[in-house]
C-alpha cells in the first residue's frame, strides 16, 4: 500500500458521490453560466427579491447575478447585498487573528511558499510551549478568535491539531481590567478521515475551514501534482460531508481566486457546493472566505500576474452574498484597506486585523514581512486596534462575540436563526458587551473616544427595538462597565 492510499480512505469518498461522480459538474456550470448570459432586468430584481428573503438561490439564479454588467443594475445588487447584510448579521464585523502553527508541507502545490519543493523556505513547527506563548501575544493585543492555520505533514495530524487547540485555549493573560482567553479557535487544515474529525471535533474545533481552490477538475490537476495527497480531488471536495458526520456542523468553503480565469464558474460551484451541503444535511456552510492568490516565495504562479481584479473580487463577493444570503463572509488581510472597505459595504462579515503568518510572528513581534518565512505576502497591516476605530468610524461595530458557538447555536440551530434575522438579535446584544470588554481592556484612550459613539447608538437602537429587555441587556452592560468579564446572552 503506498502512502496515498494509507492517508485517503477511498470509501469515505464513494460513499458521498452519486453515480460514481463528485457533486461538481463543470460542464453543466458552465452550459448554465452560458445559458444565462443576457439576464432580463426584470429578472434581476426578482432574484433580489429572493435574496432579500434570505432563500438560497439556484444555479441559473447566481449564473444570471454574475452576468449583470449594467451599473445601475450592478448598484442595486450592492444595496441588496448590504441589506441582506443588516438583516441578517446587523451593523457588525466579527474579527479574528490566523495563528500559522506549521509550515512543514508534503503537498507540492504550485501556488503556495510551504510547498515542499520550496527549498527557500524555512521551514518551522511551534511546540506545545510556543503555541501557548503565541497564544498569548495574541491575547495581548486583544484577540478572542483565532484561526489555526497548518500545512499537511504527519508531524501535525489529528492529534496535533487536537493537542494544539487545548494549549490555545488554555492561555490566559491579565488584561487592564480582566482575565482574558481566546473564546473561539476555527481551524484551517487539509481534509481528513472522519476518525481524524472526531478527534479534532472533540477538541472544541469552532469552524472547520478546507478551500477548495479551485472547483474546476482540470486546473485542480495541474495546480496539484496527481502523486501527493492534495492532488485527490475528491478526498478534498467531500472533506466537509465527512465533517458532517464526524460532528461538526460549522464548516467554512473558499476558493483561491486567480487560479482560475474564468472566476464566475468558481463563484457558481462554491454556490454548487453550499446548496449540495444544504440537500445533504440540511445544513450550508457558515462561511465563505474568498483568498486571492498573492507573491509566495518560489511560486511561479502566484508571482505571475493574474487576470483577477479588484472589480471581479468584489462583484464575487456581492454574489456571493445574494446567492446563499445567511452564510458569513470572510475577506483577509490579503486584501488591502481600500478593498476591504469597499467590501465591508457588500455584506462582509468577518476581517482579521493585526494579522501575522510567519509563524511565532505573534510572540516574536517582528515588525517586517519576510518572504521566504511566511506563505504570501498581506495587503493589510492595520492593527487590531486601528481596524477597530477605522470601522467604528465608520460607524460599524466590532463584535468579538463567541456566545452562538458556546450556547450551541451552531450548525442547523445557528442556520434557522440566521434566516429569519433571530440571530441577529442576539449578534446585536452581544456585540455591544464584548466591545465595550474589549474597549476598557485594550483601547487606548483616543481609540475609545472615537468608538463611543458607535457604541451608544447601539444601545439606544435595542432600547427601542426591545424596550421591555432592555433593562436586562443594561444590567449586563453595568456588570462589564464594573469589570465582569464574558456576559453574553
Ligand atoms: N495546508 C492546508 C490546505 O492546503 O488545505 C491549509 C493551510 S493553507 C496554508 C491555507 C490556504 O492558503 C490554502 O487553502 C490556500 O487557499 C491559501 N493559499 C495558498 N497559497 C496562497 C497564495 N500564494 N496566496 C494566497 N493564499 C494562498
Ligand atoms: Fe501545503 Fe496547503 Fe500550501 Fe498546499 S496550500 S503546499 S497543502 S500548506
Amino acid at each position: 500500500m503506498n502512502y496515498l492510499d494509507k492517508l485517503i480512505k477511498r470509501d469515505e469518498i464513494d460513499r458521498y458521490y452519486r453515480d460514481g461522480r463528485d457533486f461538481i459538474d463543470d460542464e453543466a456550470i458552465c452550459a448554465e453560466l452560458e445559458a444565462n448570459k443576457n439576464p432580463d432586468p426584470q429578472r434581476i430584481r426578482d432574484i433580489l427579491q429572493k435574496s432579500l428573503a434570505i432563500q438560497t438561490l439556484s444555479g441559473a439564479e447566481t449564473a444570471a447575478l454574475l452576468a449583470v454588467e449594467d451599473p445601475e443594475l450592478l448598484a442595486e445588487m450592492a444595496d441588496t447585498a448590504l441589506k441582506i447584510k443588516h438583516k441578517v448579521y446587523d451593523n457588525r464585523i466579527v474579527t479574528f487573528a490566523p495563528m500559522y502553527i506549521s509550515s512543514y508541507c508534503i503537498n507540492r502545490c504550485r501556488y503556495c511558499g510551504f510547498s515542499a519543493d520550496n527549498h527557500r523556505e524555512k521551514r518551522q513547527c511551534l511546540t506545545m510551549e510556543e503555541i501557548t506563548r503565541e497564544a498569548e501575544a495574541m491575547i495581548r493585543v486583544g484577540h478572542k478568535r483565532v484561526m489555526a492555520v497548518y500545512g499537511e505533514h504527519p508531524m501535525t495530524g489529528a492529534r496535533f491539531i487536537a493537542d494544539s487547540l487545548a494549549r490555545i485555549y488554555e492561555g490566559r493573560v491579565q488584561a487592564r481590567r480582566g482575565v482574558c482567553n481566546v473564546r473561539r479557535v476555527n481551524v484551517n487544515a487539509a481534509p481528513m478521515s472522519i476518525d481524524d474529525l472526531k478527534i479534532v471535533h472533540e477538541a472544541g474545533i469552532g469552524t472547520f475551514q478546507v478551500f477548495q481552490e479551485t472547483y474546476s477538475h482540470k486546473i485542480y490537476r495541474e495546480m496539484h501534482p496527481q502523486d501527493t495527497v492534495k492532488g485527490d480531488y475528491g478526498w478534498r471536495v467531500t472533506c466537509m460531508h465527512r465533517a458532517f458526520d464526524a460532528g461538526i456542523d460549522d464548516v467554512g468553503l473558499g476558493v483561491l481566486f486567480g487560479l482560475n480565469p474564468n472566476w464566475k464558474y468558481e463563484v457558481a460551484a462554491m454556490c454548487t457546493h453550499a446548496r449540495e451541503l444544504e440537500r445533504f444535511v440540511g445544513i450550508g456552510p457558515h462561511t465563505f472566505s474568498v483568498p486571492r492568490m498573492h507573491s509566495a516565495s518560489g511560486s511561479d504562479v502566484a508571482n505571475a500576474k493574474n487576470s483577477f481584479t479588484d472589480d471581479d473580487f468584489a462583484k464575487a463577493v456581492c454574489v456571493l452574498r445574494l446567492s446563499v444570503p445567511y452564510t458569513g463572509l470572510i475577506v483577509t488581510a490579503r486584501e488591502t484597506k481600500e478593498l476591504r472597505d469597499r467590501c465591508l459595504k457588500l455584506g462582509i462579515t468577518q476581517m482579521d486585523a493585526g494579522t501575522r503568518i510567519d509563524i511565532g510572528g505573534y510572540s516574536a513581534g517582528n515588525k517586517e514581512q519576510k518572504i521566504d518565512e511566511q506563505q504570501f505576502l498581506l495587503g493589510d497591516s492595520r492593527s487590531l486596534e486601528q481596524m477597530i476605530v477605522d470601522l467604528a468610524k465608520g460607524g460599524t461595530i466590532t463584535s468579538f462575540c463567541t456566545a452562538g458557538y458556546r450556547c450551541g447555536r451552531t450548525g442547523g440551530c445557528i442556520m434557522d436563526a440566521l434566516k429569519t434575522g433571530r440571530e441577529g438579535t442576539f449578534c446585536k446584544i452581544n456585540a455591544v458587551l464584548t466591545f465595550r470588554e474589549w474597549l476598557d481592556d485594550f483601547a487606548s484612550p483616543e481609540s475609545i473616544a472615537a468608538c463611543t459613539p458607535v457604541i451608544e447608538k447601539e444601545l439606544a437602537e435595542i432600547k427601542e427595538m426591545y424596550p421591555k429587555f432592555f433593562p436586562q441587556v443594561q444590567k449586563r452592560y453595568e456588570q462589564i462597565c464594573s469589570g465582569e468579564r464574558d456576559l453574553f446572552f
